[in-house]
């Protein structure tokens, strides 16, 4: 033998001795008959290569190389340093050995880092079916569908009245009856503000999905939509909706969009519901005098200072006026006749659901 042994024998010892110190097994992702050891840092990851490579091609050609080069092996396996955080191995490894199972009942804020893990790992290293999966789950919860947007919106309203209820009775049974220190309005206040903390920001979302190449119009318009509604700031703020973190372009987009839908809201209040959606009959002038009271005191005054809050969410406070259209005889109290009633509230909800369309547009996404 021509090269002295000696030299390598004690680093090999060296080695193993510094990996008992810092390296550790993953308690549930390592299989004892895995051949691939995946590592992040210093958490090892040990895998099946047929199981990876077959549901990821990125992985599969990874292997292939390192196979051909023989580089680097690890406790007799294949290894593969990665340099994804071990919490993104870790969804990766889960998405793979799960069977694909992406089931989130609820996203708050804290179920979408898991996510945001699963998105990020499953767009780099293609696994399209996890990728379409949270596709779809961001779909069902910022739905580009009207209808389904309303629902969600009526089931959130739903959970901050049972809340209000549960914190007047915790407050009714605290003070004993002494009157509340908090009073109607700042208790909805308050209570807002927890749903909207506990929510997940629609920023982040929007983040997430550029950072992964989507450019879906019908996935980001109710995001930056949901953006618009909340407490936003540019950058300093606790609540998380910061949007400094978007895009350049996409800081751009919703201020400028922000200004579109706030002026075609406006433009909607003032002018609607117009004289002409009403068919002329006999009497008609009560209906169309009834008709501009009703603009008067139900749209205009959504654009009142005090209604600030309300007109931030155009859909909502549009929608607030079509159910209140929709009361049997709400109309007729300003005199107008039940067929024009009915052509009032189609006229209207057609408008709601053109500016819920234009959503893209106005955002720039098209
Ligand atoms: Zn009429």
């Amino acid at each position: 033998m021509s090269q002295p042994p000696a030299l390598k024998r004690p680093r090999v010892a060296l080695d193993e001795d510094a990996e008992r110190k810092v390296l550790l097994d993953h308690p549930t992702l390592y299989y004892d008959d895995g051949n691939v050891i995946l590592s992040s840092g210093s958490t090892l990851f040990r895998a099946h290569k047929s199981i990876l490579s077959k549901h990821s091609p990125v992985l599969r050609v990874l292997f292939d190389r390192r196979e051909d080069t023989k580089t680097e092996t690890l406790r007799g396996c294949l290894h593969v340093a990665l340099d994804d955080t071990k919490e993104e191995v870790e969804a990766l490894l889960n998405v793979i050995y799960d069977g694909f199972r992406i089931d989130f009942p609820e996203l708050t804020v804290v179920t979408f880092p898991v996510l945001a893990n699963i998105f990020r790992m499953a767009t780099k290293y293609r696994i399209g079916r996890a990728r379409a999966d949270i596709l779809e789950r961001i779909k069902e919860e910022w739905p580009f569908d009207l209808a389904k947007h309303d629902e969600k919106q009526n089931a959130k309203t739903q959970a901050a009245l049972r809340r209000k209820q549960e914190q007047q009775e915790q407050q009714r049974q605290a003070m004993a009856g002494a009157p509340g220190a908090l009073g109607g309005a700042q208790l909805d206040a308050a209570i807002l503000l927890e749903q909207e903390e506990l929510a997940v920001p629609p920023a982040a979302v929007i983040t997430l999905l550029r950072d992964g190449g989507c450019a879906d119009k019908e996935i980001l318009a109710p995001l930056f939509y949901a953006l618009s509604c909340s407490t936003w700031q540019l950058a300093l703020g606790a609540l998380g909706h910061r949007i400094s973190q978007l895009p350049h372009a996409d800081i751009e987009r919703f201020i400028t969009g922000l200004e579109h839908v706030r002026s075609a809201f406006a433009s909607l209040a003032v002018a609607s519901p117009p004289l002409n959606a009403l068919q002329p009959h006999q009497g008609w002038e009560s209906c169309q005098n009834g008709m501009l009271r009703f603009r008067q005191s139900s749209m205009l005054s959504l654009l009142l200072v005090e209604h600030a809050a309300t007109a931030r969410r155009p859909l909502e406070a549009l929608n607030a006026v079509v159910a209140l259209v929709r009361q049997p005889g709400h109309l007729a109290t300003y005199g107008i006749c039940a067929a024009c009633a009915n052509q009032v509230l189609a006229d209207l909800s057609r408008r709601r659901s053109d500016l819920w369309n234009q959503m893209p547009t106005h955002f720039g996404l098209v």
